[in-house]
């Protein structure tokens, strides 16, 4: 089962070991030409959001892979990777894929919180959530499915072929949410 990796920018290495620990093939999605390798589910990591939907623009691959979102491919969006999801943020003007119906608030800790640690529930499982410079999620629409809450806001949520984290799975020593993803993947 091949797995794309958007490789722009950011924490995409330790997507593709948690993958591969699971058994998954992957694709780092570097350049336009790698879009043609035939992969079954999408990942797009944290890292700086405004940069990843600069390059996705500049390297010509931002059509393709929204296309390919909107049509059902399932998609693992981590931090940044959400807010290239979300259809509205309500502290930049941009939107980026616009794919997934959530408010998200970029940067939303503040400074003294920028980055922390908590461990919460995850689809009824405990799980390590690691925070860094996150986004939080204001709203979702009604078939936005809340898969996770941490200090009262939703950090895991899912539509359909989308699965979006405010925290950094590929951080934790657990594959819960990978493994949650690859059988999104199977099923579709
Ligand atoms: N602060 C970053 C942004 O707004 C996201 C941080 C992350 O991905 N860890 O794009």
């Amino acid at each position: 089962m091949k797995i794309g990796i958007l490789a722009v920018q950011g924490a995409f290495a330790e997507h593709k070991s948690k993958l591969e620990k699971l058994g998954a093939d992957c694709v780092e999605l570097r350049k336009k030409e790698d879009l043609d390798s035939g992969f079954y589910g999408l990942v797009l990591p944290g890292g700086e959001s405004t940069v990843q939907g600069k390059l996705l623009r500049e390297l010509e691959m931002f059509a393709f892979l929204k296309e390919k979102i909107q049509a059902g491919l399932p998609v693992l969006a981590t931090c940044a990777g959400l807010i290239l999801l979300a259809d509205h943020l309500s502290n930049d003007g941009h939107v980026y894929f616009g794919t997934m119906p959530v408010t998200v608030k970029r940067n939303a800790y503040g400074r003294q919180l920028s980055s922390f640690y908590t461990e919460e529930a995850f689809d009824g499982k405990q799980i390590p959530m690691t925070f860094i410079r996150a986004p939080q999620i204001l709203s979702a629409g009604p078939a936005v499915r809340i898969l996770a809450r941490a200090r009262g806001q939703i950090v895991a949520a899912q539509q359909a072929g989308q699965l979006v984290t405010a925290f950094h799975p590929e951080l934790s020593h657990l594959v819960t949410i990978h493994q949650h993803f690859l059988e999104m993947v199977q099923r579709r």
